[in-house]
């Protein structure tokens, strides 16, 4: 079956939300950044899936849990559903290269993997938003655009950029 799917693909901290605490484990230090459901909102109208990828190591570290991330993600849904903004999924890797190995922490791209076989994702419209040059070699891995921005900026521009095609057509 061809995959047919556009898909863009947002790094967490840092992107969606601010990072300034190290860790954002807790439904109260979650900051949304600014313009960040004004740019989802772009994305799902231009018909794009959006799918969340982060890494947390907190959890290999012992620092928090499965279920505060579980928690802090379905609280992010609820905040964009809100707005009608759904995000199709999130994947997170919880390991610490330090306590365990594996191949989904970023710059690996397993979990954007994963999301493009089951989504059946169109590579070629498919898109990564991240802060960290980790990002664009996981971007790379899997053979979609990379866009690196400052951390905690507005990406609305970025966002009809994208969706204009004006940037990252492959
Ligand atoms: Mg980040
Ligand atoms: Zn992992």
């Amino acid at each position: 079956m061809i995959n047919s799917n556009k898909a863009i693909f947002f790094d967490r901290d840092g992107v969606i939300n601010d990072n300034t605490l190290y860790y954002t484990y807790k439904i109260a230090d979650v900051v949304f950044n600014d313009g960040i459901f004004d740019a989802m909102k772009i994305f799902q109208d231009n018909g794009y899936l959006i799918f969340v990828v982060t890494n947390q190591s907190g959890i290999a570290k012992g620092v928090y849990t499965h279920n505060d991330v579980l928690a802090v993600h379905q609280f992010m849904s609820a905040e964009f559903k809100k707005k009608s903004i759904t995000i199709t999924n999130y994947y997170y890797c919880p390991h610490h290269p330090e306590k365990s190995k594996c191949l989904c922490r970023k710059p690996d791209s397993l979990l954007l993997e994963k999301a493009i076989a089951r989504y059946k994702v169109d590579k070629n419209n498919a898109h990564f938003i991240g802060d960290m040059e980790t990002d664009m070699i996981a971007a790379n891995r899997a053979g979609v655009k990379g866009h690196l921005i400052e951390s905690n900026s507005n990406i609305v521009e970025l966002a009809r950029k994208i969706c204009q095609h004006e940037v990252g057509v492959l």
